[in-house]
């Protein structure tokens, strides 16, 4: 058979997205979670300061809002920016939007806004409802715009020194190692055997990872995230005190 080789070396998956979208599909009790953990932070504190040190060595960052008009897709920051320009004058600001997992980490998303007349404002719609983006410009960010599959980086900062906040990071960094190689895509595309199982088997560990980081850290009085409604200590904790209690 002509293509039996490829059908031997190649799978057709389906990747997530990077970023904050992949906190979209995280599994809790594996299951899906019905929220996001990461949000926009509500105010600038000396954690998210040092953090911003950390990941670009400026701690300039400050809210942007969120002005979409209805143009722009939301996961095409950089050429959203770059068109709005185009049509408005400015120039287009590279650097990180900042969201917060309360008491977990700091996820830095690589973002693209548009500077006009000393002001900034962001033209890309938040698939999370966000009105407004916290933004630390990092001119060290690059964007290829020539070509249509490339990718702004992504870091997370732990806040908690909890064992296995650190490992989930670790796990998370070598899923994005690994997705890096192929074009942002939500539909089926073709990727190598060992690097299909490589994420299938780092997208298990890395369920068991969240489930143990919420069982340590999602507040006890605060809703379930299994999304029942109920408080975390009357629903699923007590369950998952036999695993990691
Ligand atoms: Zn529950």
């Amino acid at each position: 058979m002509a293509n039996s080789n490829a059908l031997t070396h190649n799978k057709l998956v389906k990747f997530a997205s990077l970023g904050r979208e992949t906190y979209q599909n995280v599994k809790f009790q594996g299951k899906d979670m019905p929220f996001s953990p990461t949000k926009v932070p509500k105010f600038i504190s000396p954690e998210i300061k040092q953090a911003c040190l950390k990941v670009c060595g400026s701690e300039e960052v400050g809210f942007v809002e969120i002005e979409s008009n209805g143009k722009y897709k939301s996961n095409k920051c950089a050429l959203n920016a770059m068109t709005e320009t185009e049509a408005v004058g400015g120039r287009v600001v590279f650097g990180w939007a900042v969201f917060e997992w309360d008491k977990v980490m700091f996820d830095f998303i690589g973002h693209a806004v548009v500077e006009l007349n000393g002001r900034y404002y962001c033209v890309t719609p938040s698939k999370m409802g966000d009105k407004k983006v916290l933004f630390v410009p990092d001119s060290s960010i690059a964007f290829d715009f020539e070509n249509p599959d490339s990718r702004l980086p992504s870091k997370e900062v732990a806040i908690s020194k909890r064992p296995e906040v650190k490992k989930l990071l670790e796990v998370r960094e070598r899923i994005r190692e690994i997705k890096i190689k192929y074009p942002v895509s939500s539909s089926n595309m073709q990727v190598s055997i060992e690097d299909a199982q490589a994420i299938a088997e780092l997208e298990r560990l890395q369920t068991g990872l969240l489930d143990k980081v919420n069982y340590f850290l999602h507040p006890v009085k605060e809703k379930c995230p299994c999304g029942s409604g109920k408080q975390f200590r009357k629903c699923c904790k007590p369950h998952m005190k036999r695993a990691f209690g």
